[in-house]
């Protein structure tokens, strides 16, 4: 198992002060610590963002991807060593938005893995742009005249599109949103996590206040219901965060005979001629 300070890097995060990434690395580094994991154990994957620096500060296997395509990219780490626990922790913008079709075609493949979302409402890194979870009205450098478009609904989403643990955490409440990773990286799934999170540069909104004001936590709540859970996805007058949905279903891998056993980065193709298949690209 690793400790904090051996998942702790040399290089400090250059976030703003306040933004919400920094408790969210720091409740992704005791989630895997707490999980038993060794550093050898996680890789995490992002794509492109202010937070999508995080491989850079985990002492882990990590991989800074391309913008949006971070979840092709863990699909292929997982496959290649389905042994591994593999994250990906990246922002709204990418996720949802220039990563939109990855999010739900990998939803509905079941991988074992766990997609951690930092989700502030704003592309941060390029200055302040409207994302897919912007509230409706919001004011920023490509929209300032308002946003006309209802936002994405994370929550909704993975559910219809066949996430099997689908919940949401809040950057400044550490202890339960470490928790929520913690169960998620257990969980035989795929499990997504929608995080809250203050921009404090440029999301004027949804700031840590406005948050305090709107969110409690999810209680007495079926978590096998998934009409029940969409239903609470869909409260907009309040912001619950907790576990919306969770269900047990036979995962990507179990369905892939070939790496039952061994994983394919483990197995041995020293007797393996593979002559023929480089003789057609000739
Ligand atoms: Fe965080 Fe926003 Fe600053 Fe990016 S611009 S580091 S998201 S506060
Ligand atoms: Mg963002």
């Amino acid at each position: 198992m690793a400790t904090i300070a051996e998942l702790t890097t040399k290089e400090a995060p250059k976030w703003c002060p306040g933004c919400g990434d920094f408790t969210i690395l720091s409740a992704v580094k005791m989630a895997i610590s707490e999980a038993g994991l060794a550093q050898h154990e996680t890789a995490i994957v992002s794509g492109i963002g202010c937070g999508s620096k995080t491989p850079h500060y985990v002492k882990t296997y990590g991989f800074e991807s391309l913008h949006g395509r971070g979840l092709a990219v863990a699909t292929g780490i997982k496959l290649a060593n389905n042994k591994l626990n593999v994250m990906q922790v990246s922002g709204d913008g990418d996720t949802y938005g220039i990563g939109g079709n990855h999010f739900m075609h990998t939803m509905r493949r079941n991988l074992d893995m766990t997609l951690v979302v930092q989700n502030n409402a704003v592309y941060g890194l390029t200055k302040g742009q409207t994302s897919p979870t912007s509230q409706k009205g919001f004011k920023s450098n490509s929209t300032p005249s308002g946003v006309l478009e209802e936002p994405v609904n994370p929550i909704t989403w993975a559910i219809a599109a066949g996430a099997t643990y689908v919940a949401r955490g809040y950057s400044m409440d550490i202890m339960h949103l470490k928790k929520l990773i913690v169960d998620a990286i257990k969980h035989k799934g795929f499990a997504m996590i929608d995080v809250f999170q203050p921009c404090t540069t440029y999301n004027k909104v949804n700031t840590a206040d406005w948050y305090k004001s709107q969110i409690y936590k999810i209680e007495n709540h079926d978590t096998s219901d998934k009409m029940a859970a969409l239903k609470l996805g869909e409260q907009s007058d309040r912001l619950p965060i907790g576990l919306f949905y969770r269900v047990d279903k036979p995962t990507y891998e179990d369905g892939t005979p070939q790496i039952a056993q061994t994983p394919l980065a483990r197995q041995d193709i020293s007797n393996v001629d593979i002559g023929p298949y480089l003789s057609r690209f000739k």
